[in-house]
């Protein structure tokens, strides 16, 4: 039998009911966002079809000259946006943005200096199970037993007595900003750049709302995701250091800016073709993220963390580092005597999604965890306010607080739909 081109029923049905999900539901994983009509449209636009390996106006494929209108206006936006000299920004996500800067600046079996997963860091910034923990040789910094912050001293510390290459900030979970200027002494001290992964917050440091990585790291990657509520993907940028100031080489010895290493470490170096199409939901992005209401969007993403973190205090839930000064906060849930993995099982059921989450120090598997991560950037873009927070904590709380009372639970679920379930998913 041959099969005829039809409507893809099954997709589309499953599709139809993903959207049922997101729009029902509290999303409140700190690493998830919802994008507008128009970067949904750019990305799911005909720009699919279209090869265009190399840069606008360098292109190893025919037909580029649209594209390379549409990649060349990411780039200018995202340069204005963030006040930086220069942007690739055709990374397919954020772990490939990082794979491109180690392959492209460090050599294999080169010292790394990252922030420890477990403390709140990510996978690509040197874990054993990720390419960056294979190829490099990875020690850690992390966050201090009784305040849950960052000992600047102590990661000075760490890096004259590691010596590594490379030292790379930014996190997954830590709630509180960056002190870069003290992360650039430590750089500059052993001969190590600077890596700033900005993924999280990159959305609030672009409205300045949080320290600026630009003035003292070498190179920023970010995803474009998450605060920044593009489409999923990464961006490498440069501020000051564009040109060349640790006198990077070609194999053939010569010296080249900075940005022609990164260049070429993207393309050919890690990928083929570019994504014009998530490029174009990129410029799209980037365009949204320039106007007044993502700034005041931005604000509202802290005034809500702030306000989500102040009811779980209330409420006697122990957040790491005791509050926020970003999207995002962790929380101990051992003295409730509950384990993430609990939390996040009981709470879906109410149709509030977060995720399970290592606390520093666990003493539980990353199966299982002793924390929750929970951020407000999704819940901001669907038109949530101050005020709707403490509501927010109290229907966890319930959930949490009644994990084995079914009914209790339903009643929840009714609640957050009745929140939820009027609210488009994207409330500009
Ligand atoms: N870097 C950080 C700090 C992240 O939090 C993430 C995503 O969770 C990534 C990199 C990886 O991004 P992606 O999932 O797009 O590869």
């Amino acid at each position: 039998t041959t099969r005829t081109l039809a409507p893809d029923t099954v997709v589309f049905d499953l599709i139809r009911q993903e959207k049922e999900r997101q729009t029902h539901g509290l999303e409140l994983i700190a690493s998830e966002n919802f994008v507008s009509e128009q970067v949904m449209q750019a990305q799911g636009s005909i720009l699919t079809n279209k090869y265009a390996e190399g840069l606008p106006g360098k292109r190893y494929y025919g037909g580029c000259e649209i594209v390379d209108q549409i990649e060349q206006l990411a780039i200018d936006r995202v340069k204005e946006l963030f006040g930086v000299e220069w942007a690739n920004v055709q990374p397919h996500s954020g772990a490939q943005a990082n794979a491109a800067v180690m392959l492209g600046i460090i050599k294999p079996g080169d010292k790394i200096l990252g922030f420890d997963l477990s403390h709140g860091g990510h996978l690509t910034h040197g874990s054993p199970v990720n390419f960056s923990g294979k190829l490099y040789v990875p020690s850690f910094y992390g966050v201090e037993r009784e305040t849950g912050l960052i000992d600047w001293e102590k990661v000075k510390e760490t890096a004259r007595r590691e010596q590594p290459k490379l030292i790379i900030c930014g996190a997954s979970a830590y709630s509180r900003d960056w002190n870069y200027q003290a992360l650039r002494e430590a750089a500059d001290e052993v001969g190590a750049l600077l890596l700033a992964d900005i993924s999280h917050p990159a959305g609030l440091i672009a409205k300045g709302l949080l320290n600026n990585p630009f003035e003292h790291c070498h190179i920023v990657t970010t995803t474009t995701h998450k605060t920044l509520r593009g489409p999923r993907g990464g961006l490498i940028m440069l501020g000051r250091d564009f040109d060349n100031p640790l006198g990077l080489k070609t194999p053939k010895g010569e010296i080249r800016p900075m940005s022609s290493v990164l260049d070429g470490a993207v393309f050919p170096g890690t990928q083929g073709g570019p994504l014009e199409h998530v490029i174009g939901a990129k410029a799209v992005a980037f365009g949204e993220a320039l106007t007044d209401n993502y700034a005041e969007y931005t604000r509202q993403i802290i005034k809500n963390a702030q306000a989500l973190a102040k009811g779980f205090v209330d409420r006697g839930y122990q957040i790491i580092s005791g509050g926020t000064d970003n999207h995002l906060m962790l929380i101990d849930l051992r003295s409730k005597g509950l384990t993430g993995k609990l939390a996040e099982n009981t709470l879906i059921k109410a149709d509030i999604t977060i995720n399970k989450n290592m606390v520093p120090f666990d003493d539980k598997s990353p199966f299982v965890t002793s924390g929750m991560r929970i951020g407000s950037a999704a819940v901001t873009t669907r038109g949530l306010k101050e005020a709707d927070m403490d509501t927010v904590v109290d229907l966890i709380d319930q959930t949490l607080m009644h994990h084995d009372n079914d009914s209790r639970i339903s009643e929840v679920r009714r609640q957050v739909n009745a929140l939820m379930s009027e609210r488009p998913l994207f409330v500009g």
